[in-house]
């Protein structure tokens, strides 16, 4: 049993399994805003990792403040990293570790997870008193490296962020592929809306489709760019906004969630057909 002392002083009990997400999505379609945001909510009664698992290595920069040396980066420097060279402590104690990845054009995207996955092991990170682990993970790259979470047993659950756009929900789709080969258990779909026409009802049917659900719609909100721009989550610095409860109602849905699905993606012409459905 592990309690924390939150930011009004009292003690939140909390169970001693840790929970561990990953969520994935296509590139751009607001991953890291949602697991940082989510991070921030859990942070409140938690002990939480976040772990960015994109090459582009900014999951966990509206949490820390600032960017943050990637565990590859790390490794190139010095062959015996420490815990305090490779995990930071950022808003509200939320420990953040980017894996990053190589340079673009040279070697494998997924590599620098394996190696982040291989170095915080032998650290023991994991085994630290940790309630909630959160793996934010790239999904639109067919690639060893990025079903690390999941295919190495990182992982218990998996959620897939995705809008109602083609390119969004195409990707979300090949998850499913990823997630079902895996045997991984889908929690559902995120719908983090960029504002199209009928967008929650496609991203509903899609999750019909795939034998899952939609555990969460995230309209789209300035107040992300204006947090953005300062390095802090909505929460952070919008924590009275209506943005700020959309992200914390995601948080505790997806914390008590208890329905698992092994997903039943699509083929590529029942894909088409769907897609057609809505135009
Ligand atoms: P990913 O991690 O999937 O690559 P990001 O979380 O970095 O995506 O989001 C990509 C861009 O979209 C960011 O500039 C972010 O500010 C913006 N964004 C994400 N979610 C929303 C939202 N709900 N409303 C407005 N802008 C958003
Ligand atoms: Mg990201």
């Amino acid at each position: 049993m592990n309690n924390k002392i939150t930011s009004h002083g009292t003690d939140v009990p909390s169970t001693n399994k840790t929970k561990r997400i990953a969520i994935y999505g296509k590139g751009g379609i607001g991953k890291s805003t949602i697991v940082s945001n989510i991070a921030a909510a859990y942070s409140q009664d938690h002990n939480v990792l976040v772990i960015g698992c994109d090459p582009k290595a900014d999951t966990t920069r509206t949490l820390y403040g600032n960017r943050l040396p990637t565990v590859l980066n790390v490794l190139k420097e010095k062959r015996q990293a420490t815990v305090d060279d490779v995990v930071f402590e950022g808003y509200n104690q939320v420990m953040c570790v980017e894996s990053g990845g190589p340079e673009p054009g040279v070697g494998c995207a997924g590599r620098g997870v394996i190696v982040a996955m291989n170095l915080l092991e032998k650290l023991e990170v994991f085994s630290e008193d940790l309630d909630v682990i959160i793996y934010d993970v790239l999904g639109d790259v067919v690639c060893g490296g990025f079903a690390v979470p999941l295919r190495e047993d990182f992982a218990d659950e998996v959620y897939i962020v995705t809008s109602g756009e083609y390119m969004a929900l195409y990707a979300a789709n090949n998850i499913c592929k990823g997630i079902k080969k895996l045997k991984g258990n889908l929690g559902g779909i995120i719908c983090n809306c960029k504002g199209i026409e009928n967008e929650e009802e496609i991203v509903r049917q899609f999750a019909q489709q795939v034998e899952s659900k939609v555990i969460g719609v995230i309209p789209r909100s300035e107040l992300v760019q204006k947090s953005e721009i300062e390095a802090k989550t909505v929460l952070e610095k919008f924590p009275e906004s209506k943005q700020a409860e959309f992200y914390r109602k995601l948080a505790d849905d997806v914390f008590h969630n208890e329905e698992f699905t092994v997903p039943h993606p699509m083929d590529i012409e029942e894909f088409e057909e769907f897609f057609r459905g809505f135009h």
